[in-house]
């Protein structure tokens, strides 16, 4: 190609910013006649500013978040919680909403589009808590806060099947008059600890109770 001096390119790049559109044409053709080929063309073009200029990109559209009314989302909400007895908290689970949000929809008039439609999409079924099995074994329907453990185990309690085999043990030698009076629980306690009848029965103690069961000597027992 043909060396342009930067001496020269300076002294061309200026003044050609206010030519006419035929006069740039011209000048582009020129450019193009000493170019050896496209890509040196197009070199050429860029460096003396005569390049078509290319189209200033779109910016995309702000994103303005769409609001609805709340009326059919308060709606659905006091129809699931008064004629299906669900609580706002599981509902809000049930709609990946936080209860808070669940709350605003009750008492504001606009929502977000997306949080109405999150709220209308909620079934019964959706609200109905499944089966959540503790790691001691009991279990419960899942609670709203996603909790994992039973009461008894957020209590600190302990399953009470290590202390009712041992009261079992006992009361095989024992009555439960002397089990009282050798361990100072009443003979209710007793026998709910002992009791494998599930309406009756403790299922879980405190960690305190079952020490001092398991503390309890079985006479005649070998050590
Ligand atoms: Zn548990």
């Amino acid at each position: 190609m043909t060396t342009i001096g930067s001496a020269d390119l300076d002294a061309v790049t200026g003044p050609m910013k206010h030519i006419t559109a035929e006069e740039r044409e011209r000048a582009a053709l020129t450019v193009c006649h000493y170019a050896t080929d496209t890509a040196d063309a197009a070199e050429l073009l860029a460096m003396l500013g005569l390049a078509e200029p290319k189209p200033a990109p779109i910016p995309p559209a702000p994103t303005t978040p769409r609001f609805a009314r709340n009326g059919p989302a308060r709606r659905h909400i006091i129809s699931l919680r008064d004629a299906h007895d669900i609580s706002l908290a599981r509902i809000a689970l049930a709609a990946g909403l936080r209860n808070h949000t669940v709350g605003e929809i009750l008492r504001s008039e606009t929502s977000l589009q997306s949080t109405v439609d999150a709220i209308l999409a909620v079934t019964v079924e959706d609200c109905a808590p499944p089966i959540v099995e503790c790691e001691c074994g009991a279990t419960f329907a899942r609670r709203a806060n996603g909790n994992q453990r039973c009461t008894h185990c957020l209590l600190g309690q302990v399953p009470v099947g290590p202390a009712r085999e041992h009261v079992k043990l006992l009361r095989a030698r024992l009555t439960l008059k002397q089990i009282r009076a050798m361990s100072g629980f009443s003979e209710d306690t007793i026998r709910r600890i002992g009791s494998p009848d599930v309406h009756l029965a403790r299922t879980h103690i405190a960690p305190e109770t079952e020490a001092r069961i398991l503390a309890l000597e079985i006479p005649g027992a070998t050590t």
